[in-house]
């Protein structure tokens, strides 16, 4: 076997993993022992796992590898916020950032390079798509992460408590290695974070967030930006393929199936003069009045030639307040990381000037509080 034909065991979930030894001749039970190596520990060589004998280690080595991707940046802000850029298989760079809060720390994570759905007010769309990541380029951003933290065992003292797929791309254009990747975020031998703790968060792919919840019971966002089909229209193109109706009638059954009160969370962007006037708080008053849902409202962040800009401060408690009035539970997330160029729309120059890559491979963030810090995103999905 060819170094260049090696199993990446970073992006295999447990049964994936079984599978391999498997095929290798090896007993199934050495999956859990090399994720715990890969994942707990944060291991990427087959030297350093000492409960596997001299013998199988070399066939690893020989077979297989741990590979994440490569890391171009790591920044720290002062307010704790951490941003990577990494550089996936196909050449672009993606980025991931954490945000830590009272009590949990979330990390955002990015699904594909570029984007092809080309939501209007989103860098990361303009950019156009570039490819999809691999489970391991996806899960690696995680391993990557917690290693920076010191690799502590799972469950102790974890600075990594919630995930949130809402970094560059669309989840669920790249299902099966999104999917997987999340499945080995909440295995106890992965990351074992709780079902909750994990969201996907969608511009509205409405039958693959069906599929969705056919395979996974994870926390689901949608982005949803207007309240209205005329106008998602033009800000989430998708909207002309999936109109609002059928998108909320897919959350809708997606977050019915999970039980447990369960509810959507519901992403806006706010865009001054676009989408932020009392008729259309009062629109989406009444768009969600049978979702179960919780609210989040993004100030946009603006970002060269986007077109658009940001509300008044007053104009985005004023929309805050029609949705509490209605009885909404509304938060309005806060920028983070302003230091590192980690917070909403700063990260293009920065990037480039880094990488000297061209501004398609840009991602371009968002960061957030609440459940849902989003990336080329919170501009974005
Ligand atoms: S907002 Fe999300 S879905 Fe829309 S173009 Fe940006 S990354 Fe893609």
């Amino acid at each position: 076997m060819t170094e260049t034909t090696k199993v990446n065991l970073l992006g295999l979930t447990q049964p994936q993993l079984e599978g391999f030894f498997e095929s290798i001749g090896e007993k199934r039970f050495r999956a859990g022992q090399v994720m715990k190596w890969i994942h707990h520990f944060g291991v990427d060589d087959f030297e350093a796992m000492s409960n596997i004998g001299k013998a199988l280690r070399e066939k690893l080595r020989a077979c297989a590898e741990i590979r994440g991707p490569e890391i171009v940046s790591q920044d720290i802000s002062s307010d704790g916020t951490r941003k990577w850029v990494v550089r996936v298989a196909s050449g672009s760079c993606v980025e991931t950032v954490y945000i830590p809060q009272a009590g949990r720390g979330t990390l955002c994570v990015s699904s594909q390079a570029g984007c092809s759905l080309d939501c209007s007010f989103c860098s990361t769309g303009k950019q156009g798509f570039n490819s999809d990541l691999t489970a391991a380029e996806i899960i690696g951003q995680v391993w990557i992460a917690n290693k920076s933290f010191g690799t502590v065992p799972a469950k102790i003292d974890r600075a990594i408590t919630n995930v949130v797929m809402m970094g560059m791309g669309e989840p669920l254009m790249n299902f099966d290695n999104v999917v997987a990747a999340m499945q080995i975020m909440m295995d106890d031998l992965g990351y074992g974070i709780s079902k909750r703790k994990v969201t996907l968060s969608t511009s509205g792919v409405a039958p693959m967030i069906d599929e969705l919840g056919k395979v996974i019971d994870v926390s689901l966002a949608l982005s949803l930006h207007a309240p209205n089909d005329e106008l998602r229209n033009r800000l989430v193109p998708i909207n002309r393929k999936y109109p609002l109706a059928v998108v909320l009638d897919a959350c809708k059954r997606y977050i019915s199936r999970l039980g447990e009160k369960r509810v959507l969370t519901v992403e806006y962007t706010l865009l001054k003069d676009v989408n932020d006037q009392p008729e259309h708080a009062a629109q989406m008053v009444e768009l969600l009045r049978d979702v179960p849902c919780k609210i989040n409202l993004i100030p946009f962040n603006p970002f060269p030639f986007s077109g658009y800009e940001r509300p008044s401060n007053n104009a985005i408690r004023r929309f805050q307040d029609l949705l509490h009035q209605a009885g909404h539970n509304v938060t309005v997330r806060t920028t983070r990381g302003d230091d590192i160029d980690a917070a909403c729309g700063q990260l293009v120059g920065q990037v480039m000037d880094r990488t000297r890559r061209s501004e398609r491979h840009i991602a371009v963030r968002q960061l957030g509080d609440e459940a849902a810090p989003s990336a080329s995103a919170a501009n974005r999905t």
